[in-house]
């Protein structure tokens, strides 16, 4: 098989690249190593679309950070994905967080971040957040910073790639990179592909990647370091405790932790920032008691009143940290032509990862690829969920469809029609977590502790799987290994 480009990695960079791509007249193929997309870095971070007010003026951070932000705008209601531009407040208290309040506001007027404002008074900033902790009498407003589901997102570039015409390949771990002439061959889980250019876009292991294209000369590869960050996800009923994105004033001691609802309406509370320099670290998503402590007690200096026997779930990601490089690393290969590096994508990686396409057209030009716009595009909206339909609309779903009237997770009214659509997305669920991905069922309370059994069933029927090939995640991840007894 030969492609135009291939993109290794199928986060939130790749799907983005992947998209923009598609519009072109190229063929072009994503490798991705799990079973679907947003499986890493992606699913597990704070949703946040940054208004772009942290980054040094000047870097690539910055430039995307507030571009990616403006797509993302824009593509929300094309696409109908989960997005609320709920603004975000910086606050402080001493001096020094005052000052650093007033560096922040200056590098987003350099950086082009729209209606930054600073509340000066106590009043003011409880005006916006009332109930922040007494003092917080200072902070820095931006009203362009948004929430989003992140994996959601992800889906959203992934499905409108593959209805324009990108070949997706999963569970295609890529093993092999090997340069041909003016060809690179990769060898993966899947087979072999033979691509002109390639896009590394494998997150925390896109050092991995290159190391694998450089061959001999593997130490000009850059290092990436996994730094885990921990989060509360708690439950709605904690939801009003912030009307926008409450971040704390990063210092000397560290950057805080955020307190902010989500777009499903819940609390998250979080990261820590946990370095760690062993290979083993950048698939390590546990959560640690010592972490959960740390955010615990640091975002009580926020929002003292959350209450965290609320909790639903403790999850972790791991941020793709370049060693001595604080900007993402966006670049040809020297060493390699048409080899294309996205790598140390770490925070705001997913507010910017939509105008990433963009720099990847610039490269792909500088290259001397010809790059011949399709004249029709196509659009893939995301289906309105049945809980978001109105009263009219849930009846003339039922009439269509009676698996509509079928609810299997109650915490989020999510009916089996629903479920049963999700395993024929244009990138197809398999596994229960990939059905929760995209239609929220098992997000709830009870985190999938009702409705998990009967997914599992819907799996096997649908998609005639032996009960031992249903998986929660991961390939592998078996929800039933065998038999207790043998029914009649
Ligand atoms: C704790 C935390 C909080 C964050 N909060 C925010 C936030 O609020 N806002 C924000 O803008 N950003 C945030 N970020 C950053 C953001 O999540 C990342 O920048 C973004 O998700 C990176 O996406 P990616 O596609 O580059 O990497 P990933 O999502 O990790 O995708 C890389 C993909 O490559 C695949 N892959 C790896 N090796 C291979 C191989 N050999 N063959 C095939 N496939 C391979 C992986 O399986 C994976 O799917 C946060 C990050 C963390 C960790």
């Amino acid at each position: 098989m030969h492609y135009d480009v291939v993109i290794v990695g199928g986060g939130i960079s790749g799907c983005s690249i992947a998209y923009t791509l598609s519009q072109y007249q190229l063929k072009v193929a994503l490798l991705e190593k799990e079973n679907d997309v947003a499986m890493k870095t992606t699913k597990a971070n704070s949703g946040i679309i940054h208004a772009g007010y942290d980054p040094k003026p000047e870097t690539k951070m910055a430039r995307l950070n507030v571009r990616g932000a403006a797509i993302v705008h824009e593509l929300a209601p094309k696409w109908n994905f989960r997005y609320a531009q709920i603004g975000s407040v910086v606050v402080g208290q001493t001096e020094e967080e005052h000052r650093m309040i007033n560096e922040l506001y200056r590098r987003g007027i350099a950086n082009g971040v729209p209606g930054l404002k600073i509340l000066k008074t106590e009043r003011e900033v409880h005006a916006v957040e009332p109930y922040l902790a007494p003092g917080m009498d200072y902070a820095l407003y931006a009203p362009s910073a948004a929430i989003c589901s992140p994996w959601e997102l992800c889906l959203a570039f992934a499905y409108n790639a593959k209805v324009n015409g990108v070949d997706f390949y999963f569970k295609d771990e890529v093993e092999a990179i090997e340069k041909k002439g003016d060809t690179y061959l990769l060898r993966g889980k899947q087979g072999e592909i033979e691509t002109d250019a390639v896009i590394n876009a494998a997150g925390v292991f896109a050092d991995r990647i290159y190391e694998l294209a450089l061959g001999k000369d593997k130490d000009k590869s850059f290092h990436i370091i996994p730094c885990k960050g921990e989060y509360y996800l708690l439950d709605k009923e904690e939801g009003h405790l912030t009307n926008t994105v409450v971040f704390q004033c990063p210092s000397k001691v560290g950057k805080g932790v955020l307190v902010s609802r989500t777009v499903h309406g819940n609390l998250i509370v979080g990261p820590n920032a946990d370095f760690q320099d062993n290979l083993g670290a950048k698939e390590d998503v546990s959560t640690t008691a010592d972490a959960l402590r740390f955010i615990r007690e640091t975002s009580r200096r926020s929002v003292p009143s959350v209450d965290f026997g609320t909790n639903i779930r403790n999850f972790s990601g791991v941020r793709a940290t370049l060693q001595n490089y604080n900007d993402f690393l966006i670049e040809e290969s020297p060493y390699l032509p048409k080899f294309y590096n996205f790598a140390g994508i770490k925070s705001p990686g997913l507010s910017s990862a939509a105008a990433f396409g963009e720099e990847a057209l610039k490269l792909l030009e500088a290259s001397g690829v010809k790059l011949e716009k399709k004249e029709h595009i196509e659009t893939y909206r995301l289906p309105k969920s049945f809980r978001d339909m109105t009263l009219e609309e849930q009846e003339a779903a039922l009439k269509q469809d009676r698996r509509y009237g079928q609810i299997i997770c109650r915490c989020e009214t999510v009916p089996e029609a629903e479920i049963i659509a999700a395993m024929h997305a244009p990138i197809p669920a398999t596994t229960i977590d990939a059905i929760k991905r995209r239609c929220n069922a098992g997000m709830g309370r009870c985190q999938g502790g009702f409705c998990g059994p009967k997914i599992f069933h819907l799996l096997m029927q649908e998609l005639h799987l032996p009960y031992s090939e249903v998986y929660q995640d991961r390939d592998g991840s078996c929800v039933v290994v065998g038999k207790t007894k043998e029914g009649k």
